[in-house]
């Protein structure tokens, strides 16, 4: 029997291995290993491919998110105990950087078509002491940011994105990571664009915003021993930022190669035990994961198993039940909790359109 497994990193990365040792050769020859020129370079890419005016190259997604959040407060736009509106059902990385920067994260339900916050549900949502809504572009699905923008311009509210599942994506012809007023990036070695360790960037045409979070992640430092905030050490290594240049230079390659699969999955699934995600008109969806629904969620997996395909579920416990959240959130999220018992991801990097078809034919005889 055939083995599929979910995800094979070391066959992901296999293909550009020559072009990573060469990176990583010219790296370690120059002596030069934090604050230099792969860094400095790779944030002229990254802004370029999104159309942002700045990137800041930070230590990981979940800084990121922070870095943006500490910022905004340093910048007095943002203040201890004000509220950040984000969907119920995102990874909990999106909620612990409100949290940790003394935010109230005020969670609101996903519509099941995109699995995306839903703009009709944002407004009731909205208090006076709202300042944020941090958007997810989750599984790869660009969210409805034209909605959105227009509830955050008629409350005076900032738009973030966590584009940490969402890179490359587009809608129109606007890409990800330039849609809002600052963008954050994960560069965890599973994301679409992988470090080989953790790795993280911010993008945003705010000037005054970018020079702070450039400033909070080295120390708090704007030069050389002058410490303008209580800063941190968020930053990226020239390494990672080497190995992300070889990475970013594919990066239209693996979005096409993500949507092939996606399209073999999308023409041959057909079990009305299954529900598949939806193409949407008007954007480019990189898809992240795959992620489709069952109601025998768990006997689904065992089949799929059984039959050689290895699955993993994004997520089963939402950040509302999980532990460190008890009495923090006090809403009813009825379609989180069904969408966390109901989601499976399917295989979608690292394996052909061969592999889709045959996957596609082990689901259809479930
Ligand atoms: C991966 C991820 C993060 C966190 O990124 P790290 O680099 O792992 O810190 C944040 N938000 C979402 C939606 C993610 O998928």
């Amino acid at each position: 029997m055939r083995e599929y497994a979910f995800l094979d990193l070391a066959a992901v990365t296999a293909p550009l291995a020559e072009e990573l040792k060469e990176a990583a050769v010219r790296v370690i020859d120059s002596g030069r290993y934090l604050r230099g020129e792969e860094c400095e370079a790779f944030e002229r890419e990254l802004a370029a491919l999104c159309g942002a005016k700045y990137c800041v190259a930070v230590s990981n997604g979940l800084d990121a998110l922070r870095l943006i959040f500490r910022a905004y407060m340093e910048l007095g736009r943002i203040s201890r105990g004000d509220e950040v509106i984000v969907a119920s059902n995102t990874y909990i990385a999106s909620t612990l950087s409100i949290t940790d920067t003394g935010l109230k994260a005020v969670a609101v339900e996903p519509e099941e078509e995109t699995f995306n916050i839903d703009p009709k549900k944002i407004e009731e949502a909205i208090t006076p002491a709202t300042r944020a809504i941090l958007e997810v572009h989750l599984y790869g699905t660009p969210c409805r940011h034209a909605e959105i923008q227009e509830i955050a311009d008629r409350h005076g509210l900032l738009v973030i994105e966590d584009n940490a599942q969402g890179i490359g994506g587009m809608i129109g012809n606007r890409m990800t990571g330039n849609l809002g007023d600052a963008a954050a990036f994960s560069f965890y070695p599973t994301k679409n664009i992988g470090a080989l360790g953790d790795a993280g960037a911010v993008t945003t045409s705010d000037c005054e915003l970018a020079k702070a979070i450039r400033a909070i992640a080295n120390y708090g430092s704007d030069r050389r021993y002058h410490n303008v905030y209580q800063g941190l050490n968020c930053r990226m290594d020239e390494l990672q930022a080497a190995f992300l240049r070889v990475k970013l230079r594919h990066i239209e390659e693996e979005t096409k190669r993500r949507n092939r699969v996606a399209e073999v999955y999308y023409k041959n699934i057909d079990n009305g035990k299954i529900i598949k995600p939806e193409f949407i008109g008007g954007m480019t969806q990189v898809w992240h994961q795959y992620v489709v629904r069952c109601e025998d969620r768990d006997g689904f997996r065992k089949y799929l198993a059984d039959n050689g395909v290895q699955t993993d579920v994004h997520y089963a416990v939402p950040p509302h039940k999980q532990p460190c959240y008890v009495g923090v959130f006090h809403g009813c999220y009825p379609i989180t909790e069904r969408l966390a018992d109901e989601v499976v991801s399917l295989p979608i990097a690292g394996i052909s359109t061969d592999d889709a078809m045959e996957i596609s034919n082990i689901i259809n005889n479930y």
